[in-house]
């Protein structure tokens, strides 16, 4: 670690530039993530993360997370932007994950991260993560490499159809293959690979709705193969070690909605979260006791255009307006915030940098400002390590949820996959409820009281 990436404590003056983890995790299945994974997790100001990082897994930590990838209806981040953002928050001196799917240096575009912060004499470190390859290798019982049968491996993308690389290994792992799975079996066989060796597409790896196809390259050439992304092609002969009934596939996948899962052994069950809260922006209840309270603060800092947009409209709709603000002193963060205030009439007493060395708290602590109440309007993901920072030069802090940063939605859960479900409250089969009208007759269903078993009895009729 360079002398510019260590932690330099609150000091303003010593302008601590913040600190980068570049960490892997995993292929899909949430416990597939390392110690020192969890360690930096559990540490970060701010994580952005992928789209091939479950969910689950990300949910478990208290950092303001931003979500970078691509999937329909958000906003659509490119690598430079990434690459841009990774470093902002760095600069600002927080402590950042940079959270990819599998292991950042396999077709994960880690190195043109570091080259950024190497750029900015940002420091960091990689946490290597356990890639696609190894993942379906374990989920699927098809070893790599094999005594007799596999004694080389190669790791490759199909993504540029034209240039498809079939090296010389007995194995070959291809990455990206879902538009593309046909051109990467036809490059196979024109390098003079036999028929009838075979091949394998791994569909989901190390999730509960992993699926698997084998055969043998003729055989795939000939039947036309849907493959769903995230997939995996796997060609060569330890694939004939392949039993369907293996580890994973025999055990039964159970849909939790929420509650202990400890009742469920692990030897025969796969758990599946369901998330059962709805994520809705504001907590409506914690503004309005906010704003019926106004007297009790003497600062007021929005950190951005969001926080001011929609603590205004909370604001106008209880039937207050401006006036109501004239006790407290008025700080944003940026031009965007300014500029969103004036249209309520207000320009800040104070303008920070959101750039600035040291981050909000240091301009706070150069300021001079202490022993004030602060409220906070932000988004629902609260930024701890603002809240401390500033609670570290001597004022009360109050963040207020106003608006729902972006969170990556959920994928539905395939019921196809899903043996038995098991409802914790009420609550729980209501929201289920929405999302499904009905549940296939062959999954179990178990519920945690007789309230929950008269819920589901009522919305599902059976
Ligand atoms: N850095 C990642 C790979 C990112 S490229 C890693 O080390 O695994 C994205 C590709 O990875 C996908 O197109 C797919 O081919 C593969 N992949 C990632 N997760 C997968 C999963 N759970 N099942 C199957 N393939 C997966």
């Amino acid at each position: 670690m360079d002398a510019t990436g260590q932690h330099t404590g609150n000091s303003p003056a010593e302008t601590p530039k913040g600190y980068v983890y570049i960490v892997g995790a995993g292929p899909g299945d949430p416990e597939l993530i390392t110690l020192k994974a969890e360690r930096v997790l559990s540490e970060a100001d701010v994580i952005l993360y992928d789209d091939l990082v479950a969910l689950e897994l990300v949910d478990q930590y208290g950092a303001v997370k931003i979500y970078t990838g691509k999937r329909k209806g958000s906003h659509h981040f490119e690598q430079e932007e990434i690459n841009r953002e990774i470093a902002r928050h760095a600069l600002a001196g927080r402590n950042v994950v940079r959270l990819k799917g599998g292991d950042p240096f396999v077709f994960g575009r880690g190195g043109e991260e570091i080259d950024t912060l190497r750029g900015y004499g940002i420091g960091y470190e990689i946490v290597p993560g356990i890639t696609a390859a190894h993942g379906v290798s374990a989920y699927t019982e098809i070893p790599l490499t094999m005594r007799g049968i596999s004694s080389s491996v190669a790791f490759c993308t199909g993504h540029h159809a034209g240039k498809i690389h079939v090296p010389d290994t007995d194995t070959i792992v291809y990455y990206m293959v879902a538009s593309t799975v046909r051109d990467v079996l036809d490059a196979v066989a024109a390098k003079g690979w036999a028929g009838k060796t075979m091949a394998a597409v791994v569909q989901n790896a190390t999730r509960y709705n992993q699926k698997v196809f084998t055969g043998t390259l003729d055989e795939f050439r000939r039947r036309e193969k849907a493959v769903y992304s995230p997939a995996l092609l796997i060609v060569g002969d330890s694939i004939g070690q392949y039993i369907e009934r293996n580890w994973h596939s025999r055990k039964k996948k159970v849909l939790m909605t929420g509650g202990d899962s400890t009742r469920y052994k692990s030897t025969d069950y796969i758990m599946v979260h369901f998330p059962c809260r709805k994520i809705s922006g504001a907590d409506l209840e914690a503004v309005e006791r906010c704003l019926d309270d106004l007297g009790r603060f003497s600062l007021l800092f929005f950190q951005n255009k969001f926080s001011v947009k929609y603590f205004f409209r909370f604001l106008f709709e209880s039937g207050r307006d401006s006036r109501s603000l004239s006790h407290m002193t008025i700080c944003t963060a940026g031009r965007a915030a300014a500029e969103e205030l004036q249209k309520a009439g207000i320009v800040p007493d104070h303008t920070l940098e959101p750039d600035a060395a040291g981050g909000f708290a240091g301009s706070f602590g150069e300021l001079g400002i202490t022993g004030r109440h602060i409220l906070l309007p932000g988004s629902n993901t609260v930024d701890h390590a603002l809240v401390s920072r500033l609670r570290g030069l001597g004022n009360e802090v109050a963040p207020l949820g106003v608006y729902a940063h972006e969170v990556r939605q959920d994928e539905p859960i395939d019921l196809d996959f899903i043996d038995e479900i098991y409802f914790s409250s009420p609550t729980c089969v209501g929201n289920f409820r929405a999302l499904f009208k009905t549940i296939p007759g062959r999954i179990t269903i178990s519920s945690a009281d007789r309230d929950t078993e008269e819920e589901y009895r009522k919305r599902f009729g059976s």
